[in-house]
């Protein structure tokens, strides 16, 4: 496989070895800190440490970030001086050689955005997404401080109730404590007197396994992203008709701006975590002077969300049509109404910006997998996953798609199977609500790219709009890199290299909080 360049979207390094300075850990001038390490990660140590690859190795990993399954790549790039207003190349500025590096080999992070898979590339992305929710809060990155003048709302958004099952309840109380509650046609008690350990498996599994509704849990799972699709073009037409004017000239009057998260709950379902931002003229970019205040804003979004409802196409023959609509369980938080000076402050919601786009952030980086342990799903887990597969064979079984089975509505399900049938990204926003993930990366990379050319070039690092510079359009980039690649691999060569990055990730990880904490000790 050939890349034909050096593959800059997926997030560098983040942690650089000065970062592990005054705190245990694999850095350069840190101590060796080989406490609480793994006999396995031990062992690694040791035998780089024996055929003297240990610090090649380890200056690697701190390049990468301490990714646990990093791309492995060999070749070379040239990078040339280019002028932004011809498009022109010019003069060659320098080389870079995989074979130069430390361990010979080009390692780039695997910059995956699940916990799961690998903590420290997923922490660069849950950062990410922090610092662009927060710039469509409060401007920065690009986008205007007025954003922080218009009405937002943080909505949270459900799946419906496919039957009863069982939960645990931050106050402690008891699952679901009914004196009068019959027994189901299956003989089953529709009540449970437990309090249950937030480690039960049975949190989130249906009180009756043949009561509860499957093929609709999870149909409605695949046709959510559509759902919110259709609940934007509600608000939007909610927003026309509000200001008096037609759905089509909407966007000379008002935008509606929006960053979600989707987040599953216990049962298997997502729900969606959205900030929704109201702007004014969208051709005035983000932050335009917002045309409705958030009380108009909120009373639209509530109107939309009960309004919207579609029918989902039935499986075969033998089964019903659906109609998809969002859960009774609707949250509408008003974190601003409108311009601060005019707010005194009844009309504030008690969250800041810091902790909803924290809050966002977090959910970002988590999936299907995070709700359980992937080696032992909890059963009701389990069959939502059977049952997507099942209704994939089920639709593609039915006649009408003799022709082509791939055309019948679920005939792509089982390949959501993993997800519980969810097959929408769990992060999306609409395009002028802020920065963009992409943008950030490049930003970083570029700054990288600085910092080497300083250190090469012994000349100081220009401050001056730096920030600006690094998110500025690839169009009036100075610099252009041509490079070849070939793809030697993912992960770390030995598997004792991996447990060590995950310790490293871990403990640089617990430096930044020690961090965080220090600063807030500080400050206090
Ligand atoms: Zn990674
Ligand atoms: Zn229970
Ligand atoms: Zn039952």
């Amino acid at each position: 496989v050939s890349v034909p360049v050096i593959p800059s979207d997926t997030p560098p390094p983040t942690l650089g070895p000065t970062d592990t300075v005054g705190f245990g850990g694999f850095g350069e001038g840190a101590p060796l800190d080989l406490s609480g390490l793994s006999p396995a990660g031990e062992q690694a140590v040791l035998t780089r440490l024996l055929d003297r690859s240990f610090s090649a190795w380890a200056e690697t990993a701190a390049m990468v970030g301490y990714c646990a399954r990093p791309v492995r790549l060999t070749g070379t790039s040239d990078t040339y001086e280019r002028d932004p207003k011809l498009d022109a190349i010019g003069r060659l500025m320098g080389s870079f050689d995989s074979a130069d590096t430390p361990l010979g080999v080009l390692y780039r992070p695997c910059g995956n955005r699940r916990a799961d898979v690998c903590p420290a590339c997923s922490r660069v992305y849950a950062r990410d997404t922090f610092e662009m929710i927060r710039a469509g809060l409060v401007g920065g990155k690009t986008i205007p401080e007025r954003v922080a003048e218009n009405p937002l709302l943080f909505v949270t958004l459900t799946a419906p109730s496919f039957g009863h099952v069982h939960a645990a309840h931050d106050d402690g109380s008891r699952c679901l404590p009914r004196s009068r509650a019959g027994r189901c046609g299956h003989g089953r008690l529709m009540s449970c007197m437990r309090r249950h350990d937030t480690n039960d498996q049975l949190i989130g599994a249906p009180l009756c396994d043949q009561c509860y509704d499957w093929a609709s849990a999870v149909i409605w799972q695949y046709t959510a992203p559509e759902l919110w699709r259709r609940t934007t073009i509600t608000l939007r037409r909610g927003i026309a008709a509000r200001l008096g004017v037609t759905e089509t000239k909407l966007g000379t009057v008002a935008s509606v701006q929006y960053a979600k998260v989707a987040e599953y709950q216990a049962r298997g379902m997502v729900h969606f975590h959205a900030l929704i931002r109201l702007d004014g003229p969208k051709d005035q970019g983000p932050g335009a002077p917002a045309p409705l205040d958030g009380h108009d804003l909120a009373r639209l979004v509530k109107q939309a969300v009960t309004g919207t409802v579609f029918a989902a196409d039935p499986v075969d023959e033998a089964d019903l049509a659906r109609v998809i609509g969002w859960g009774r369980q609707l949250d509408i938080k008003i974190v601003r109404n409108e311009k601060a000076a005019e707010d005194p402050g009844q009309n504030r919601s008690a969250l800041t910006p810091e902790q909803v786009a924290g809050y966002l952030a977090k959910y970002s980086t988590k999936d299907a997998n995070s709700l359980r342990d992937p080696t032992q799903p909890a059963p009701h887990l389990r069959r939502l996953a059977e049952v997507c597969r099942d209704l994939a064979a089920r639709g593609r079984e039915h006649a009408q798609w003799d022709d082509n089975p791939t055309d019948a509505p679920y005939a792509l399900l089982d390949k959501w199977a993993h997800m519980l049938g969810f097959r929408g990204h769990f992060s999306t926003k609409s395009r002028q609500y802020s920065v963009t993930l992409g943008k950030l990366r490049r930003a970083r990379h570029r700054y990288r790219v600085l910092v080497e050319q300083t250190k090469c070039t012994g000349t100081p690092l220009d401050l001056a709009d730096l920030e600006a510079r690094l998110l500025a359009d690839d169009e009036t980039e100075t610099t252009r890199v041509i490079g070849s690649w070939d793809y030697q691999g993912t992960g770390w060569p030995r598997p004792g290299d991996t447990t060590l990055a995950l310790a490293a990730a871990a403990r640089a990880r617990e430096y930044d909080q020690w961090k965080a904490h220090q600063r807030a000790a500080n400050a206090a």
